[in-house]
Formats: C-alpha cells, sequence, structure tokens
C-alpha cells in the first residue's frame, strides 16, 4: 500500500476519517454503520446455522446480497468481542524484507496471557509472509482467523487511497486468501469477511455472495491506526464499548504501534465493569 507510509495524504486522511467518524458513531447509537459504508445492507436478524462443526453465518440480505454483521445483541449479556485486522497489502513484500513488521507478536502473547479470545481478521498476503504465526493463530482455540481479503485492496472506488480490486476479481482476491490460509496451516478460517478499510456498497455485497461470507464490519473503532497515544485509544475504546459491541483494532506493529498496550489496560477496564471477551462467532450466533 503506496499511501500508507506515514507523511502521506492517505495517513493524514485516515486520521481525519477516524475521527469523523468516532464522532458521527458517538452522536447516534442508532447509527446502521459507523464506517465508510455507503449503502449499508440490514441483515437478517436471526443466525441460520447452529450445527457445531459449522460457524454461524447470517442469513443474506434482500437479493440474496452478502449479510451484513455490525454488532451483537445488546440484552444478550455483556459480551464484547476485540477484533484485530493483520493487515498487510499485497505490494509490501518489499518494505517487510527491509524490516518493517507488519507482524505483531507482542499483540498475540498479551491475548494469550489475558486468556482474551479474539477474532484476527487476516490478509492472504499477511499469512504469505508470517506463514508460523497464521497457523498458530488458526490452531489456538483461543482466537479464529477470518478473512480480510487477499490484497487489501479496496472493494469500492474511493476508500481512503487504496488501490482498487475491480468488480470481476473480488470474488478471486476472497477466495485467494483462504487458499493462503490453507497453505499455511490454518485448518477452518472462519466464512466472515472484514472489507479493507471497511469500504462496502451494493456492488461489493452482490460480487461476495457466490462465496457465502458473512460481511463484519463495528460499532467501535479503536483509533488504534497509526496512533501514537495509547491512553488515548484507551479511552476512546472504553467509552465506545456496549453490551455485544464489536472493537477493531489492528495486529500489524508498522501501522498500530500502541494495541498491544491498549489491550492491556483495556481488559482489566472491562472485566471489572462485568464484561466478558468472546469472539465474533459467539456474537453472531447468539
Ligand atoms: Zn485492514
Amino acid at each position: 500500500m503506496r499511501g500508507n507510509e506515514k507523511g502521506s495524504p492517505y495517513f493524514h486522511t485516515v486520521i481525519i476519517l477516524v475521527r469523523r467518524i468516532t464522532a458521527a458513531c458517538a452522536l447516534s447509537a442508532a447509527l446502521t454503520a459507523c464506517a465508510a459504508t455507503p449503502q449499508p445492507v440490514r441483515p437478517a436478524p436471526s443466525p441460520t446455522t447452529t450445527a457445531p462443526s459449522a460457524p454461524p453465518t447470517l442469513a443474506p440480505g434482500p437479493g440474496g446480497l452478502t449479510p451484513v454483521f455490525k454488532n451483537g445483541s445488546r440484552t444478550h449479556g455483556r459480551t464484547v468481542a476485540l477484533t484485530f485486522d493483520a493487515d498487510m497489502t499485497a505490494d509490501q513484500g518489499a518494505r517487510a524484507a527491509a524490516g518493517e513488521h507488519f507482524d505483531n507478536p507482542g499483540l498475540i502473547a498479551a491475548l494469550r496471557a489475558l486468556k482474551v479470545p479474539a477474532t484476527v481478521f487476516m490478509t492472504g498476503r499477511w499469512a504469505e509472509q508470517y506463514p508460523e504465526q497464521a497457523r498458530s493463530l488458526g490452531r489456538d482455540p483461543l482466537f479464529e482467523v477470518a478473512n480480510h481479503s487477499y490484497s487489501h485492496y479496496a472493494f469500492t472506488g474511493d476508500c481512503y487511497g487504496l488501490p482498487t480490486v475491480p468488480g470481476d476479481r473480488m470474488r478471486a482476491d476472497v477466495e485467494r486468501a483462504y487458499a493462503a490460509f490453507r497453505r499455511a496451516g490454518v485448518p477452518d478460517a472462519r466464512p466472515y469477511f472484514r472489507f479493507p478499510g471497511g469500504c462496502y456498497d451494493r456492488r461489493a455485497l452482490k460480487a461476495l455472495t457466490p462465496v457465502g461470507v458473512t460481511a463484519v464490519q463495528w460499532d467501535v473503532v479503536s483509533g488504534d491506526a497509526f496512533a501514537t497515544d495509547a491512553e488515548a485509544v484507551t479511552r476512546q475504546v472504553l467509552e465506545g464499548v456496549r453490551p455485544g459491541s464489536v472493537v477493531v483494532m489492528h495486529c500489524t506493529r508498522s501501522a498500530a504501534p500502541t494495541t498491544e498496550r491498549v489491550v492491556r489496560a483495556v481488559v482489566p477496564e472491562l472485566r471489572e465493569r462485568g464484561f466478558r471477551f468472546v469472539k465474533v462467532s459467539e456474537l453472531i450466533g447468539s
């Protein structure tokens, strides 16, 4: 992601947009989507899959569109799902080779030490770069691995300056990520997909219908992307979390260096408030 370098217009745009998004979320709890979601589609309310071997998914939306999940029930207890996007873009291989860290082993170790279940939305490119970590996450029952595309290119025309996946390549990009997970040794990646940048529209939801995924957005923006102030991110999470919340954070030291510290602060405080950490699959299935 050429535009991801600090100091680039993309960097500043992200900060501004994240702040705007956060303000919008704080203003209205009734907002159907807090991210850049031009045409949010309401998912059908009930899960359709109950077999223990199959993760729960949502029924397709109107016209068979890929369903979109944003948060769990507000009335089924104080549960919260921390989600971590393991971002690496298809064109960042040279930067990784030059020593840039797109992984965050300290964060994963903290989640394990604190016994916090979590959902990791991984790009296929990340799994290729860090196959041992991908396999370790995929085989640890504390975690579930979900799909964040192969390339981390945008699925809409205008998404934080990311390069765009053509409409006829969207399905292949998502399926390529699942193939990368299998090659890395992730046995059962979940049928959940997070759009890069959270950007989607009707065309993207239609393109992914044959894949059978549930799109997973969020209702709490942690603001950890490019953040340098762990306390500010911590405050933002603690102020945003409600029962059933999905919090979006990142698993990449390069672009989110405070996340481990944020997790170490947020987890005991939310437990103190009576929250229980769950994976996205539990929120979708409850
Ligand atoms: Zn991402």
